[in-house]
């Protein structure tokens, strides 16, 4: 017999057969995971999780601020519908670009809320905006190609860049420019292989929108050399400035090869549904996007399509536009709530649903932190290591995803949980300094 793979590997045909199919799974694994698998890096968050899926088990309450979901579900008429296309066994395929009413709906709304003109015919249905990225970066991303993104960022970004073989390039963001890329950031890292920015606004997981001005100027740049951008607004309409919606801006409009991702997920409050949207910039693209999605998706889920055709009704939006107004609540509330436990806020969210807050204290290690927070208050928080590597390490993420006396419950938790840390630190400090301060008066 000539031997395999497995066997040049593992001689596990000679082994206990237990054993053997052990071996045999390992060389599978060995054999058959790519080298992308690798780079592909876990959520630090899942540990927390994990260990509060534990608590909760042996009786305790934890108040989950970790996970980036909407607390509510998806608008009563959105539901009807989807009841209604379920009856009436609307469960089929659709077209791969999805439902032509729903492509009408969508670029309508761009319409009667941006005050922008969309041709249906570029709007293409989507499995989320995870579906709608990838698909976006199968089209423009050749082995090799860099497309910067900003650190910290949403991980899936780099993830699914390096998915399609590309480079992922941090634009390391900080507070100084709100967490947002700028122009300057743009031209020192365009090099010979960059091939376009991907960038979200507002952000996860600082909240922070980006500047109309400075979006322009990065897209003129990147026009200008035949780079592509991609803007994800998931968290469109959910914004806070005082002038309400209207600051919700979008990038439509912005010269160049522009694409825009959204989703059903967080405004909608859709996340489980599976559904999103791209605006292709020209019809070619649209062209292309049809056929990888048509070999990568078929189409987005049928029923949810159906379903979603409800949500741009006026009921469903008065509903909506309450929720953006209570997610702005909770914000109002939450960040001096940290400030006052001693966490800092350097950028101040004007949209999403998280709080992106420095621990205090110094050098400390945030995974470290959410797990004490977890383990002694019952609060869960996602770590900053999560959103990348430029001074992610001393970051933690709340989303304000829960209840108002839930946010004040976990705020006062955490206020205690702070000042015990802080005796802690002071009365693990103070003997120290007290012995230098003998060794100092013994000294000659
Ligand atoms: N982009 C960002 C910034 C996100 O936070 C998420 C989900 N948390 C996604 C994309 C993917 O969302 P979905 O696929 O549910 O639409």
């Amino acid at each position: 017999m000539t031997p395999g793979f497995g066997q040049k590997l593992y001689p596990y045909n000679r082994l206990h057969p237990r054993l053997c199919a052990d071996f045999a799974l390992t060389n599978a694994i060995r054999l058959l995971a790519a080298r992308r698998v690798a780079e592909i890096q876990p959520f630090v968050v899942m540990d927390v999780l994990a260990r509060a899926h534990q608590l909760e088990a042996a009786g305790r309450r934890v108040i989950h601020m970790e996970i980036g979901e909407p607390d509510f579900t998806a608008p009563p008429q959105v539901v009807a519908a989807a009841t209604r296309a379920l009856r009436d066994g609307l469960s089929a395929y659709t077209a791969t670009l999805g439902l032509p009413a729903l492509r009408e709906a969508i670029a309508a709304h761009y319409g009667t809320c941006f005050s922008k003109k969309v041709t249906p015919d570029n709007v293409a249905i989507t499995a989320g905006a995870s579906g709608g990225l990838l698909l976006t970066l199968a089209l423009y991303v050749n082995p090799g190609d860099e497309i910067l993104v900003p650190d910290p960022g949403y991980p899936g970004y780099r993830h699914m860049v390096r998915a399609f073989e590309g480079v992922a390039r941090p634009l390391n963001v900080a507070p100084e420019s709100n967490f947002q890329p700028t122009l300057a950031m743009v031209r020192t890292a365009w090099g010979p292989r960059t091939r376009g920015l991907l960038l979200g606004s507002p952000a996860n997981p600082t909240g922070t929108v980006i500047a109309g001005k400075e979006l322009q100027a990065i897209a003129r740049f990147i026009a200008a050399r035949g780079g592509v951008l991609i803007v994800d607004e998931i968290y469109q309409g959910l914004t806070y400035a005082p002038q309400g919606r209207s600051a919700a801006a979008t990038a439509l409009g912005l010269p160049g090869e522009v694409v825009l991702v959204n989703s059903f997920s967080k405004y909608f409050c859709m996340t489980g549904w599976r559904l999103g949207w791209v605006v292709l910039p020209n019809a070619p693209r649209v062209r292309e996007f049809e056929k990888l999605a048509q070999h990568l998706f078929i189409c987005a889920p049928s029923v949810a399509q159906h379903a979603a055709l409800a949500c741009f009704l006026p009921a469903t939006l008065r509903i909506l536009e309450r929720r953006r107004i209570e997610f702005q609540r909770r914000r109002d509330f939450l960040l001096p709530a940290l400030e006052r436990a001693g966490l800092r806020v350097p950028a101040r969210p004007a949209g999403a649903f998280y709080l992106y807050a420095a621990c205090p204290g110094r050098n400390v290690d945030a995974k470290d932190f959410a797990l004490q927070l977890l383990e002694s208050e019952g609060v869960a928080a996602t770590p900053g290591m999560d959103f990348g590597a430029h001074r992610t390490r001393g970051y933690v993420r709340f989303a304000y995803t829960r209840a108002m006396a839930d946010l004040e419950e976990a705020a006062w938790r955490l206020k205690n949980f702070c000042e015990r840390r802080l005796r802690l630190t002071r009365s693990a400090a103070a003997p120290a300094a007290s012995a230098r301060g003998a060794r100092a008066r013994r000294a000659p």
